[in-house]
């Protein structure tokens, strides 16, 4: 893994010094105007966003595409590969004292990221200056040479982020970081903010440096953006556990639900509640329970699709609703009661590992109450299900806890059985 990231500074320094030589002769005439244009609008846009970008890292540990690629790109254009690397790592150095070395970036991340810009920037330049002969405005060709400089840039960025994530091992895996890249607004974020590269480039040449200025105002306006992004995330999750908080469960359990309803499919509403709970605070302490309730939402997590919606009720008690398993033998409860069945099993079988102050706290031995509803056996309604789920659930507990009971009356006839 080292070796790698070894590798690719390396990598990166050896293309810088392998341009040196050939740039006395092709930097375009108004070079040091472009170059101190760029520098200045990428530090300007660096201090714009300082608040954005402080909040971005803290908070979010996924990879993510940095605006300051608007003025690399330009760069790598603009200019030949090795002056537009060396004003991006100025850049960078910027960057890093402003915003990463504040929120605890290590530096050899900050190196790394530097030498993945620079590949890029090398890449995107190469391809522009290999078609063009470093006019791409003027030429026919230019549109295309500059959209596979874009392409060439994202490209090259994208892979060497993975291929460290993929190598640092399990904890960051690979198919997260391509959830993060395929997600949409990840991907037209990149595709928004190459382009106002390009943009850049192309008023720059066509007009002169002091026009990439233009660009500032709408590029802080679409950082912003990230951030509304990141708010609604907050908003919609439950901070504990990070399953949907009850709210957000509602509004999307619901709209499963009409959805079910119109096309005369089946769903099924579970209520999760922990039994006796209350000891383990009482025992260990608050702080050991909130991570027993996170192991917990991981645990019914993990036992149901993807698709199907995980919320926190509130207190320890979690809702899920499975959306229709048509074609199961035994029909949409019978599936759910499966899927009851195997989380049961699963939180019976936690075992966290709570580290504290002297040695670790260990907890084991839980149970969970479990009651489930229909559509449309037992009801029809969101409300509706709850309801008859809630009741089952309590039905669980007062029949001795750590059992499942599924729909209407489910209590009385089980008991009996
Ligand atoms: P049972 O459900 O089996 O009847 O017993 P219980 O002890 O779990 O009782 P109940 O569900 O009524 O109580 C829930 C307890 O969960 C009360 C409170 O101490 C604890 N609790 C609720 N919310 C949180 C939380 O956010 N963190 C922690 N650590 N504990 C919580
Ligand atoms: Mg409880
Ligand atoms: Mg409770």
């Amino acid at each position: 893994m080292l070796l790698v990231v070894v590798l690719v500074e390396l990598l990166a320094a050896a293309a810088l010094a392998a341009g040196v030589g050939a740039v006395a002769g092709s930097l375009p005439s108004q070079w040091v105007w472009i170059v101190v244009v760029l520098l200045a609008c990428g530090t300007i846009s660096t201090e714009a966003s300082l608040g954005v970008e402080r909040l971005r890292r803290r908070t979010d540990e996924t990879p993510h595409i940095d605006l300051s690629s608007v003025w690399a790109l330009a760069a790598a254009i603009l200019l030949p590969g090795v002056v537009a690397s060396a004003l991006v790592a100025v850049l960078f150095v910027h960057i890093y004292l402003r915003i990463w070395r504040r929120s605890g970036v290590p530096p050899h991340r900050f190196l790394f990221s530097v030498a993945t810009v620079v590949l890029a920037v090398q890449t995107a330049s190469a391809v522009v200056h290999g078609l063009t002969d470093g006019e791409p405005f003027g030429s026919g060709s230019g549109l295309l040479a500059v959209l596979l400089a874009l392409i060439a840039y994202a490209v090259v960025n994208m892979a060497l982020i993975a291929g460290v994530i993929v190598l640092s091992g399990p904890t960051r895996n690979l198919s997260t970081f391509l959830q993060v890249v395929s997600h949409g607004d990840e991907a037209v974020l990149e595709f928004a903010t190459l382009s106002m590269g390009v943009l850049v480039a192309g008023a720059t040449a066509s007009f002169g440096a002091p026009y990439a200025v233009l660009v500032l105002p709408p590029l802080i306006v679409l950082h912003r953006t990230v951030l509304v992004r990141q708010f609604e995330e907050a908003a919609s999750t439950d901070s504990k556990t990070g399953l949907l908080n009850a709210a957000t469960w509602h509004v999307q359990a619901g709209r499963e639900m009409r959805r079910a309803e119109r096309g005369r499919t089946q769903a099924t509403v579970l209520v999760l509640d922990l039994d006796h709970f209350k000891l383990i605070n009482d025992r260990y302490g608050h702080l050991v329970g909130d991570q027993v309730l996170a192991a917990v939402a991981a645990a019914v997590r993990a036992e149901v699709r993807d698709d199907d919606i995980v919320g926190r009720f509130g207190g320890e008690e979690f809702v899920v609703l499975l959306r229709g398993s048509d074609g199961a033998p035994g029909g949409a409860r019978e599936a759910a009661e499966v899927v009851a069945e195997r989380i049961r099993l699963r939180v019976a079988g936690l075992r966290v590992a709570v580290p504290g102050s002297r040695d670790s706290v260990v907890v084991e031995g839980l149970t969970v109450s479990i009651g489930g509803a229909t559509l449309p056996l037992d009801g029809t309604g969101l409300g509706e299900l709850l309801e008859v789920a809630d009741a089952a659930m309590y039905d669980a507990k007062h029949a001795g806890r750590n059992r499942i009971r599924m729909g209407v009356g489910s209590g009385r006839s089980a008991d009996e059985g």
